[in-house]
């Protein structure tokens, strides 16, 4: 490396003794250049060594001519040529050396930032940011524990195999949240190493990663010999960078987690949207289906009773099925008619009094005793029931459909329970409880929806338009109350109907 520097230094020498040897000749000057060239390329040593080389060449022509004419200026001159180029090569060495350091340090921080941000698994990651570590600050080893999403930190080192140990500077780190530099490690109190054999002192420093948000984890350095204080600082700056891209990774995970959730959950709505398009579809043609039926009946039995004559008897008859037809055509259009108002989110008209809830619902329950001789119905109110400030025709729609279903939906009879009492929070709670065919725990959330009808071979041949339970839903909460279900498939279901017992109250509704 400084061979070019010093045959360039003969040169001149040999040119200097060709002019005559005086030592205020300009070529003196030029003495200059084989050092700096030496430091520019080989560093301040190199650059030193150059420059005291020019030195000595040129004293035995410098130092004769002050011993004969004294300390003349021209002998002053030659003087200074002297220990000029050692210092200037020494000089010029340094500057370029912490240039060269400062460069090797920025490529580490970038090549820390780039092995961070890869898209590997993060042990493999860590390991491939001590290496460049412990290359940068010419360390003998270096720890990196950062907290992993798994719980437990992950943990790498330079040498690979170190595990985070306890009473070790970066569990100390770790523990006090503060950093620590030691000149001698095994005779550090902080830090209780178990094997301190190491002939020379162990120089070392523990940072945490903190890029301000708290500590992410901590970076432990050894060294073997003198820091000099640029490696120290070096460090410092690493630890730092880790912080930062410790950091960057975590908001780049919690970044992915979100995208890979919202991506769920799209998929789901749009699912659902799906479905409920399909529940439209069916809708249509069970509606076009529903209202056919009476439609058909009305039509037969009136073009009977027109076009023959028949018994009284018969006759009454057939107005008997004419009124039941037109009564259930009639349902159909109120459900539908309350179903488009709820659509566009005009929340059901009621018509509050005080009612008796046992009163009402001993009625309906009479009523649907009498029809549905195929189930036991069992009735039960509490005596302290308090009054409800209702509308009377929506807590009947409420309990007609309630009822309904738990016949419906139980083709093999069985007990139905109703039953009253206060509830929670200045409720009053109303359960309708049968032992029909129940509903699978992932159906649950949408039977309140509309038109979800969840299907079930037993009762494939029940007819409905999946519209009672909105409704109930929407009247509900028009009270100010809510309703819930529970339901064990195969075993029976429980509506259970919670209204406030009185205006002026708002009780808490928890939430579901
Ligand atoms: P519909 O009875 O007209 O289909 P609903 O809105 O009243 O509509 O009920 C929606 C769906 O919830 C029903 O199709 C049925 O699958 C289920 N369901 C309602 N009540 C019960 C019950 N008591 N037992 C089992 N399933 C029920």
């Amino acid at each position: 490396m400084v061979a070019a520097p010093l045959a360039l230094l003969v040169a001149l020498t040999a040119a200097m003794l060709w002019e005559g040897g005086a030592p205020v000749s300009p070529v003196r000057h030029l003495f200059l250049v084989p050092g700096v060239w030496a430091a520019l390329t080989a560093g301040a040593q190199a650059g030193a060594f150059v420059g005291v080389m020019a030195g000595f060449l040129q004293a035995p022509l410098v130092l004769p001519a002050i011993e004969r004419v004294g300390l003349t200026g021209g002998a002053l001159d030659g003087l200074v040529s002297l220990v000029t180029p050692a210092i200037l090569g020494a000089v010029a060495g340094h500057v370029r050396d912490q240039a060269f350091a400062g460069a090797r340090r920025l490529d580490a921080l970038l090549e820390i930032q780039r092995r961070l941000a890869a898209d590997a698994p993060l042990a493999s990651r860590l390991d491939a940011v001590v290496d460049v570590v412990r290359d940068c600050l010419g360390a003998r080893a270096v720890g990196l524990v950062v907290g992993s999403p798994e719980g437990a930190p992950a943990v790498a080192s330079a040498p690979r195999g170190a595990a985070l140990a306890p009473g070790s500077a970066a569990a100390w780190c770790l523990a006090s949240g503060q950093g620590m530099r030691s000149r001698d490690l095994a005779g550090d109190p902080r830090v209780a190493l178990a094997d301190d054999s190491s002939p020379a002192p162990v120089r070392a420093m523990a940072l945490p990663l903190d890029a301000g948000g708290g500590s992410r984890g901590v970076l432990a350095v050894e060294w073997r010999g003198e820091v000099p204080e640029a490696t120290a600082r070096a460090g410092t700056e690493m630890a730092l960078h880790l912080a930062l891209g410790v950091e960057n990774a975590r908001l780049t995970l919690r970044q992915r987690r979100f995208a890979a959730e919202l991506e769920e959950k799209v998929a789901a709505a749009t699912q659902r949207l799906r479905d409920i398009d399909r529940a439209k579809s069916e809708f249509i043609s069970v509606v076009s289906h529903e209202l056919r039926t009476p439609i058909t009946a009305l039509e037969g039995f009136s073009e009977l009773l027109l076009s023959r004559p028949v018994s009284p008897k018969h006759a009454r008859r057939f107005l008997g099925h004419i009124h039941a037809e037109s009564r259930r055509l009639g349902r159909i259009v109120t459900e539908l008619l309350d179903l488009s108002r709820i659509e566009v989110g005009v929340a059901p008209v009621l018509r509050r009094e005080r009612v008796d809830l046992a009163a009402h619902v001993e009625r309906q329950v009479e009523l649907f005793a009498g029809v549905h001789g195929g189930h036991r119905f069992h009735w039960q109110a509490d005596s302290a029931l308090p009054p409800l400030d209702a509308d009377p025709d929506a807590l009947d729609r409420i309990l007609q459909n309630l009822l309904s279903n738990a016949v419906k939906y139980s083709p093999r009879g069985g007990e139905v329970h109703v039953r009253a009492r206060p509830g929670p929070g200045g409720f009053v709670e109303l359960a309708v409880e049968d032992q029909g065919v129940g509903i699978a725990a992932e159906a649950l959330p949408r039977v309140f929806d509309k038109y979800v009808r969840i299907a079930n071979p037993e009762t494939a041949s029940v007819r409905g338009l999946g519209l009672g339970l909105s409704l109930v839903r929407a009247l509900a909460e028009a009270h100010g109350g809510r309703i819930e279900v529970s339901s064990q498939p195969g075993k029976g279901s429980c509506f259970r109907l919670l209204l406030p017992a009185r205006e002026g109250i708002s009780p808490d509704i928890p939430a579901i």
